[in-house]
C-alpha cells in the first residue's frame, strides 16, 4: 500500500479501519474456525453501504484483492485473506420486516439468530440453517439448508432481491427484473460476484411455537435408525424435518445426565406445522425402537434454531466435508453408520439429512444451485481442540470423504466443506453448463477475479476483438 493509505481510508470510512499494527487486529482477523490464521493488510469494518463502496474503491486504487466477511462461519476460512483488504460486515446486522408483504430486508452481516428474532416478532420465518450464529450472507449465496427445506426450499430460493456493491464500487440491485443473470448467479454461485450489502427475502408464517427435540438411540443401532429414517422420510409431511446426528451427547440441560458424553445416533426432529397436529405427526418417530431418551416438547422457534449451538462453539479447530448421495440403500447406510460409529473426537458430528426440494417446484435451472435431485446430504463435521490432533483429524475426514465419494459423484455441499481439493469439488458441484454460465457472469461483474476468496469461479476468457 502507498504511504499513509490506511490513514486516508480512516478519513473516509464511518466504520473502523484495522491494520496489522492496531490493537484490535488479532480479534478482527479471528474467524469461527481456529485453523484459519490469515493476515490481511487491512480490515474495513463497515457501518453501511457507503462504507462498502468506499472500501471497495480503496482496494482497487491500492491494487488489493478483496475478501468479504459476513458471519465468518466459512470453515474453509474464506472470510479472511493474506495481504488483501477484508470488507467486514459484522457491524451491519440490521433486519427490517414488512409484515404486510411478508418480506424481510436483512443486512449482509446479519446472523441467522438476528433474522429469526426479528421475523418471529411478526409470526414469520425465513428458511435458513440450523445454528443461530451462522451468517445469512455466506449461507444464502451457496444455498442454505435447514429444517424448512422440504416445505419452503433453500434459503436462496426465498431471495427476492439483493443490493450488491460491484468490484468497481457501483451499487446495483439484482432481482428477477434487474441484472437477472447476476440474480441467478447469486442464488447458489457463492460470493464470487460482488459484496451483498442487503438481501430481501420472502418470509412464511411459521411459529412462534414448534415441537422439537432429540430421540436418542445407541450408536450400535445406527443402521436400523438410518434405515427407519430413510423409509419414514419417503412419505413424511413437509412440515416435519428429521435428520440423524451422530454425536457424543453434550452436557446440556436437554440431555439426561447419565447419557452426557455417550456416543449415540439421535433423530433431530422439528415440526413447524399447525400445533394441533404436532404430537400425532411425530408419533411414528417416537414409536420407533426404544430411545435412550426422548426430549421432544413444544418450544419457541428461536430456541429450536439455537439448540445445536452448544455442539459447535466458535474457536475450535475444524475440518469438514460433505457429500450428496444419490441413493441411500443398504450399502450407503452401512458406510455412513460405520463412519458415524468411529468419530475421531468427542466434538465431531455427522449429520445425515434427507435432501429434497421437490415440493417447492423450483425448476432445476432457476438458480445456480445444483443437484436438487440428490436425495441424501451427509455432513462430516470434524472438530477438536488440541492442535496436536490436527493431522489425525484431517486424515480421518479425508478417509471418510473418499468412502462417501465412492457412492456419489463427488458432489459436495460447498457451504460445508473445507477440503483442499477445492477445484475438483467446485467442478463436481456445478455441472458444465452451469459453470460456463457462472463464468460468464463472473467475467461480466468481476473480470479480474478480485473476489477470489470463495469457492472460486474463474471468469470466462475475454473474447478476442474481431
Ligand atoms: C456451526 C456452523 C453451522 C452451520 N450450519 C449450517 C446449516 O444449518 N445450513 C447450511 O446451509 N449451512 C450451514 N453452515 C455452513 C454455512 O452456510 C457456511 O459456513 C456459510 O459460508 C456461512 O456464511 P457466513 O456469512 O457466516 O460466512 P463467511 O465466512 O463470512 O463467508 C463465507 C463466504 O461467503 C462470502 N460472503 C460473506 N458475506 C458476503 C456478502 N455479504 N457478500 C458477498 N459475499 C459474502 C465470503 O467472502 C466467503 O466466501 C454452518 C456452518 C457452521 C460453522
Amino acid at each position: 500500500m502507498k504511504d499513509g493509505a490506511l490513514d486516508r481510508l480512516r478519513g473516509k470510512l464511518l466504520g473502523e479501519v484495522v491494520g496489522p499494527r492496531d490493537a484490535g487486529y488479532d480479534s478482527a482477523r479471528r474467524v469461527y474456525n481456529a485453523m484459519i490464521d490469515k493476515r490481511p493488510a487491512v480490515i474495513a469494518r463497515c457501518l453501511g453501504t457507503a462504507d462498502v463502496v468506499t472500501a471497495v474503491r480503496f482496494a482497487r486504487e491500492e491494487g488489493l484483492l478483496i475478501a468479504v466477511r459476513g458471519g465468518g462461519h466459512s470453515v474453509a476460512g474464506h472470510a479472511m485473506c493474506d495481504d488483501g483488504l477484508v470488507i467486514d460486515l459484522s457491524l451491519m446486522r440490521g433486519v427490517h420486516v414488512d409484515p404486510e408483504r411478508r418480506t424481510a430486508r436483512v443486512q449482509g452481516g446479519a446472523l441467522l439468530g438476528d433474522v429469526d428474532r426479528e421475523t418471529q416478532l411478526h409470526g414469520l420465518a425465513i428458511p435458513t440453517g440450523q445454528m443461530s450464529e451462522t451468517g445469512i450472507a455466506g449461507l444464502t449465496l451457496n444455498g442454505g439448508v435447514g429444517m424448512m427445506l422440504h416445505k419452503y426450499g433453500l434459503t436462496c430460493d426465498n431471495l427476492l432481491s439483493a443490493d450488491v456493491v460491484t468490484v468497481d464500487g457501483e451499487l446495483l440491485t439484482a432481482s428477477a427484473d434487474s441484472h437477472e443473470e447476476l440474480f441467478w448467479a447469486l442464488r447458489g454461485g457463492g460470493g464470487n460476484f460482488g459484496v451483498v450489502t442487503s438481501f430481501e427475502f420472502r418470509a412464511h408464517p411459521v411459529g412462534p411455537m414448534m415441537l422439537a427435540g432429540f430421540l436418542a438411540h445407541p450408536v450400535e443401532r445406527a443402521e436400523e435408525v438410518l434405515t427407519f429414517l430413510r423409509d419414514f422420510s419417503a412419505s413424511s409431511p413437509a412440515y416435519l424435518s428429521a435428520d440423524a446426528l451422530f454425536i457424543h451427547a453434550p452436557e446440556a440441560d436437554f440431555v439426561p445426565e447419565e447419557f452426557q458424553g455417550m456416543p449415540m445416533v439421535a433423530l433431530f426432529v422439528r415440526y413447524f406445522g399447525p400445533m394441533a397436529d404436532a404430537w400425532r405427526t411425530v408419533q411414528p418417530l417416537r414409536d420407533f425402537g426404544s430411545p435412550l431418551y426422548d426430549s421432544l416438547g413444544p418450544m419457541p422457534l428461536v430456541a429450536v434454531q439455537s439448540m445445536l449451538d452448544t455442539f459447535t462453539p466458535a474457536g475450535n479447530l475444524h475440518y469438514w466435508t460433505s457429500e450428496f448421495l444419490p441413493g441411500f440403500g443398504a450399502e450407503q447406510i452401512a458406510a455412513v453408520a460405520a463412519i458415524g460409529s468411529d468419530l475421531p473426537s468427542s466434538l465431531t458430528t455427522i449429520n445425515v439429512h434427507p435432501f429434497d426440494t421437490a415440493a417447492t417446484d423450483v425448476p432445476a435451472d432457476a438458480t445456480a444451485f445444483a443437484h436438487r435431485e440428490d436425495s441424501w446430504l451427509i455432513h462430516v463435521i470434524c472438530q477438536w481442540q488440541d492442535p496436536a490432533e490436527s493431522d489425525r483429524c484431517r486424515a480421518w475426514v479425508k478417509k471418510a470423504s473418499s468412502q462417501l465419494k465412492a457412492f456419489g459423484h463427488g458432489n459436495t455441499y460447498l457451504n460445508t466443506t473445507s477440503e483442499d481439493d477445492e477445484t475438483d469439488r467446485v467442478r463436481a458441484f456445478w455441472d458444465e453448463p452451469r459453470l460456463a454460465r457462472l463464468a460468464r457472469v463472473k467475467a461480466a461483474y468481476d473480470p479480474d477475479n478480485v473476489l477470489r476468496f470463495n469457492h472460486n469461479i474463474a471468469p470466462a476468457p475475454r473474447r478476442a476483438a474481431p
